[in-house]
């Protein structure tokens, strides 16, 4: 089983994933680091922002957020099949149980 490392929550679009043993945590959705500060956030998700508005300046606002919300859908999917690899903590409970014996 490979390492996993910790497990985190992304502060900004609020995917779970797991570090994999690095020193920082990036979301490998959105690229913020996991251990952020609000503020430091809020700073990245402005910078993000400012960059789709240059990129996309022809795109109204509104007709991006389709296209976002598919994005969720597929991260979902794939955030369920890390999810089952997380089995190994209730196996751990299981082995307490038999010690009490
Ligand atoms: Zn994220």
């Amino acid at each position: 089983m490979p390492e996993l490392g910790k497990k985190h929550e992304c502060p900004n679009c609020g995917v779970k994933f797991y570090d994999l043993g690095k020193p920082e945590p990036i979301c490998p959705r959105c690229g913020v680091n996991a251990t952020d500060t609000e503020e430091e956030v809020e700073a990245f998700r402005a910078k993000v922002e400012a960059a789709a508005a240059e990129d996309a300046d022809e795109v109204p606002e509104d007709e991006e957020l389709p296209a976002a919300a598919a994005a969720v859908d597929a991260e979902a999917d794939a955030e369920a099949e890390i999810e089952d690899l997380d089995d190994d903590d209730e196996e751990e409970e299981e082995d307490e149980e038999e010690d009490e014996d």
